[in-house]
């Protein structure tokens, strides 16, 4: 197996590490030759949607994603990554891969919560540290789009099919667990 981690902007080397620790070979998409790389799964990091979206579309990396995606291409999104997948984003008008039913609220939580830990409960894993930085959260889900988790009544963690996305950073804890989620779905399709 091989994730690809996409790696214009943001946390994507803290992706890698986690993937190291579970033993998952990954490696950096930077350009659109990294694309003639077969790969098993896709992560998009945390980071800046707006700096990410603009540089896919820039690099020539857009099309190709998005077809992949949309065949069936095991993806991961956390924050920035889950902006990027959502379909529609309640206080943006920019659109991005645009492949998941959900609708994100960018920046949702003000100011003052720009920045917060809590724990809260992954349905499938169960309680788990959740990181949140500037973060997105989820108002809708739509269609086949299952809710993973919430926290305070807000969706923060959901699931299309092979699109996985969610709003804080797993990556920023030693909690390997969405990790191993991902993963597992990434081997479930390539069995
Ligand atoms: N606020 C960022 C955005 O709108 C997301 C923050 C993050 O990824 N930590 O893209």
């Amino acid at each position: 197996m091989k994730i690809g981690v996409l790696s214009l902007q943001g946390a994507f080397a803290e992706h890698r590490k986690m993937l190291s620790m579970l033993n998952v070979e990954s490696f950096e998409i930077r350009q659109k030759k990294d694309l003639d790389t077969d790969f098993d799964g896709l992560i998009i990091p945390g980071g800046e949607s707006t700096v990410q979206g603009k540089l896919l579309v820039e690099l020539d990396l857009f099309e190709a994603l998005q077809k992949k995606i949309l065949e069936g291409l095991p993806v991961f999104g956390t924050c920035a990554g889950l902006l990027l997948l959502s379909k529609k984003i309640e206080n943006d008008d920019r659109r991005h891969l645009a492949t998941m039913d959900i609708k994100a609220v960018r920046n949702a939580y003000g100011r003052q919560l720009g920045s917060f830990h809590t724990q809260g409960y992954f349905d499938g894993i169960g309680e788990i540290p959740m990181t949140f930085i500037r973060a997105p959260y989820i108002a809708e889900v739509y269609d086949k789009t299952r809710v993973l988790a919430t926290v305070d009544g807000k969706i923060v963690a959901a699931q299309e099919g092979n699109q996985l996305a969610v709003a804080f950073h797993p990556e920023l804890t030693d909690d390997l667990s969405v990790h191993q989620y991902f993963v597992d779905m990434v081997r479930r399709r390539i069995a």
